[in-house]
């Protein structure tokens, strides 16, 4: 898509600092990092979530998050991860492209974990909800 800045990147039109690329993905640094080593993987195909995206493509973008997390892992050496995704603008997403968050930890960062993102279970009990689903 050609206004979309993660686009651009991918097609070297700005620059980045890639520390992951192959055929179909590409993971640089996030320009404005929460923590040392925030990396962003993206697919190379412009969708805006997974719904916009074929299987295959989301099998080699979780794939290319390993790679990516693995080459962090040798260079930085972390104490753990967050990794994960917004999406939509509830979810906080800004950039309309897809994109994966690698967040290495350390021990003593301070940060929080995913039960820090939100905190508003609502007035449905878990049976209630479970019956959207049918599920037992
Ligand atoms: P989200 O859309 O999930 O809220 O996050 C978008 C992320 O992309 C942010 O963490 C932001 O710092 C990062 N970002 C936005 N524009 C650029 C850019 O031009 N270059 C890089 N490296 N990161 C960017
Ligand atoms: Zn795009």
């Amino acid at each position: 898509m050609e206004e979309c800045i993660f686009c651009k990147i991918i097609n070297k039109e700005i620059p980045a600092h890639i520390i992951y690329e192959d055929e179909n993905n590409l993971a640089f640094l996030d320009v404005n990092p929460r923590c040392k080593g925030h990396t962003v993987v993206i697919p190379k195909e412009h969708a805006k979530n997974p719904f916009g995206l074929s299987d295959e493509s989301l099998k080699l973008l979780f794939v290319a998050t390993k790679k990516t997390m693995q080459r962090i892992d040798e260079k930085l050496k972390p104490d753990g991860y967050n990794v994960g995704w917004n999406q939509n603008s509830a979810g906080g997403q800004v950039v309309p492209h897809m994109h994966v968050h690698i967040l290495p930890r350390w021990r003593d960062d301070g940060g929080g974990n995913m039960h820090s993102i939100v905190n508003h279970p609502g007035d449905e009990t878990v049976e209630e909800v479970a019956k959207y689903f049918n599920a037992q």
